[in-house]
């Protein structure tokens, strides 16, 4: 079941979310603040980023 954990870089909240594809991922916002600034916290960087047009959610949880 695809089910990312994702890091909330304005508020620091970790959360869960149920993402069905890889599109949906880009669209993931905050519960707590609403932020757009949340990165998986899964290595799934490696298969791409295809739309998040950062390269910084593969980094900034090391
Ligand atoms: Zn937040």
């Amino acid at each position: 079941m695809p089910i990312y954990e994702f890091k909330c870089q304005e508020c620091g909240e970790e959360f869960e979310k149920f993402v069905i594809s890889a599109s949906q991922v880009g669209q993931v916002k905050c519960p707590k603040c609403g932020s757009e600034k949340v990165v998986k916290k899964i290595s799934a960087c490696a298969i791409g980023g295809s739309d998040s047009g950062s390269s910084s959610a593969c980094t900034s949880f090391g």
